[in-house]
């Protein structure tokens, strides 16, 4: 017996903000904006508002107190905002950080302190039992796919150590993809965020597991991101391409419930150490990864699944002799500075990022089993 489960209400295309905020009207009295500075100063915070606050609207706090890398602090702030202001909804605006804040808020504010309680890796998630305040979540970036996603990760007082939050009422309600939101990111943000999504993809693709929905949809958003990433990156204001990278995004999020693999571990302890950009760190690791999987001797399994992301680089025109100078090239072109030594990475230290990678728990489901020299190899093949 399986269980599968499929994201959250999504609403895609321009106007999807317009028909958020008509869905919503008379349900819902008082919305929390969870976002960020950037977000407010771009603009984008009072794009939200004004939609919300068309006559006979809602009324809207925005709360632009989310760090890069949420901390305990801004969970407390955006909370005491929500209560003090008697908002009933949430709405998280912004790309994976607020997402996460917004989420923890959500659970917070139907649930005693302390925060620490709730850590998922003790089993928190059971005591999150209350009926909690709706969220709809606004991405402006197309990486992370958080809207559709079910956990937050926020960084604790006590330990200092990023803890994830997680439970399956914590996805959204209905996330919004209206491509305009996407269209100010900047190239190389584009790129590194995209990236994210690709590999989220790919390695949900590849992870082992029986799960032929998550396979389709992982396939069909790789061949999204290589049709239209490269023309996001170039021409920013294609919304066409804005926009399935948005869906290609949501489509990587919902596919990496099977797991993910090595490259995600291979990447979280460079911007736990470095604070390298998620999607680069997967960007600068990801074809020496694939490298290291072409020269094992896999099964005829893992071979087919090899070759059927070899086939979608073939179709877009874009297949070099080897998947990993696929992908490699695929990078080039978005304009990737390869090379860990280019990014504040000193060599004397590889051999302790491979244990931090060890330990990372993503490389569990890889396509095949990794140990501790794997990961120093593709560390120093990318090197
Ligand atoms: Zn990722």
């Amino acid at each position: 017996m399986q269980q599968f489960n499929f994201p959250t209400i999504i609403l895609y295309g321009e106007g999807s903000l317009n028909a958020l905020a008509e869905r919503i009207r008379g349900q819902v009295r008082h919305v929390l904006i969870v976002t960020d500075a950037t977000l407010v100063k771009a603009g984008l915070a009072a794009k939200v508002t004004a939609a919300l606050q068309a006559p006979g609207g809602i009324k809207a706090t925005v709360f632009d107190g989310t760090h890069p890398n949420p901390i305990e602090e801004d969970v407390e702030k955006g909370l005491e905002a929500y209560k003090g202001n008697g908002c009933d909804a949430l709405i998280a605006l912004g790309g994976g950080s607020p997402m996460d804040t917004a989420k923890v808020i959500r659970f917070m504010a139907a649930h005693a302190g302390p925060l620490a309680q709730y850590d998922d890796a003790k089993g928190g998630d059971k005591l999150i039992v209350n009926a909690m305040p709706p969220l709809y979540a606004i991405p402006t970036t197309s990486g992370t796919g958080s809207e559709v996603g079910r956990s937050g990760v926020i960084i604790l007082r006590a330990t200092g150590k990023k803890t994830i939050f997680f439970h399956p009422r914590l996805m959204p309600d209905i996330a919004v993809l209206e491509p305009s939101l996407t269209a100010g990111l900047p190239p190389h943000i584009t790129a590194a965020t995209g990236i994210d999504a690709f590999t989220h993809c790919l390695e949900a693709y590849f992870v082992n597991a029986f799960h032929p929905l998550a396979d389709g949809i992982a396939q069909e958003g790789i061949r999204l991101i290589l049709k239209h990433l490269p023309i996001a990156y170039a021409e920013g204001s294609n919304l066409e391409s804005r926009g399935a990278m948005q869906m290609a995004a949501a489509m990587g999020a919902t596919a990496f419930q099977k797991g993910l693999g090595m490259i995600h571990s291979l990447a979280h302890p460079l911007s736990a150490r470095y604070n390298t950009h998620h999607g680069l760190a997967n960007a600068l690791l990801l074809p020496a990864a694939i490298a290291f999987l072409e020269a094992k001797p896999l099964d005829d399994g893992a071979k087919v699944k090899l070759e059927r992301v070899q086939d979608l680089f073939g179709e877009a025109g874009l297949a070099k002799a080897t998947l990993s100078e696929s992908c490699r090239n695929f990078f080039a072109i978005l304009g990737v500075p390869f090379g860990l030594r280019n990014h504040k990475v000193p060599e004397g230290e590889l051999e302790g990022l491979s244990q931090d990678a060890f330990e990372d728990t993503c490389h569990a489901s890889n396509i095949i089993p990794v140990k501790r020299e794997d990961l120093l190899a593709v560390y120093k093949a990318a090197y």
